[in-house]
């Protein structure tokens, strides 16, 4: 828009009413969104590497969908930080951060879906998608301070041909009360960089050889590990490396970083 009719629009924002305020919030939010994603993607990787020949010889060439686009000087292709990526195909991308977002707040899929206005199998697809590229973003060895603590997740055996249990109802509640051979022990350790390694211990309370089996090969020989007695209730951030990951864009460019290291 022409710079001096924009200053005239800009002035009449401040006679709607608090109806059409919001309207307007709605009209912006999707451009707001997709220059956040924008943003987080260019800032993941300044000097992207060729998804064909992995040469990191490229010079900027115009735009692409909002996104910087490259051309490579080794081989001649065009791609964006997205090209190659299971996110290059994915749509709807001026919404993943708030659904991102969502994950971290540690909402349901279809509280997410709902929020960000998508359908629950997008909002479902989506998690899936960023965690499983996010989880490869582990460190190699926990040091200095490190607490460990245990997770217990009543096991799924959705898709076993034979139940060694009587089926659940709606799969929420176990069949006695406290920890049993019901649950899965997810094990979680962290190190004070918020380094995090989790492992699953098998059925039930794990022991004292599981714990040397999983943890020793990944703590550094002068690690003081804490251990608590309470097992904390961690959501989906277990699984991601909470203290770097705090942000939605963290986690976008986490989720694009796999591909580009
Ligand atoms: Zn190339």
């Amino acid at each position: 828009m022409e710079k001096q009719r924009f200053a005239r629009w800009l002035r009449q924002v401040s006679v709607l009413t608090r109806r059409q305020r919001l309207q307007l919030m709605d009209g912006l939010r999707p451009a707001v969104g997709m220059d956040r994603v924008c943003e987080a993607i260019a800032g993941a990787d300044p000097d992207p590497c060729c998804p064909l020949c992995q040469a990191r010889r490229s010079y900027r060439h115009g735009h692409s969908r909002g996104l910087q686009r490259y051309r490579c000087r080794a081989c001649g292709k065009t791609f964006t930080a997205l090209s190659g990526t299971p996110l290059s195909r994915l749509r709807h991308r001026a919404k993943w951060l708030d659904c991102l977002g969502k994950m971290l707040d540690a909402k349901s899929v279809r509280a997410s879906a709902k929020a960000v206005e998508v359908h629950r199998n997008t909002s479902f697809r989506w998690r899936h998608r960023f965690l499983a590229l996010a989880k490869h973003d582990r460190p190699q060895r926990l040091a200095g301070i490190a607490e460990a603590d245990e997770l217990f997740l009543l096991e799924s055996q959705k898709g076993s041909r034979k139940l060694d249990r009587p089926a659940r109802r709606r799969g929420g509640v176990a069949s006695t009360r406290g920890i049993s051979r019901e649950h899965v022990c997810v094990l979680v350790a962290r190190d004070r960089t918020g380094g995090t390694h989790d492992f699953i211990t098998g059925r039930g309370a794990f022991t004292k050889d599981q714990l040397h089996l999983h943890l020793l090969p990944v703590l550094d020989p002068d690690v003081l590990l804490v251990t608590d007695g309470h097992p904390a209730y961690l959501g989906w951030q277990w699984a991601l490396d909470g203290a770097r990951i705090a942000t939605p864009e963290q986690f976008l460019r986490t989720a694009i970083g796999v591909f580009n290291t």
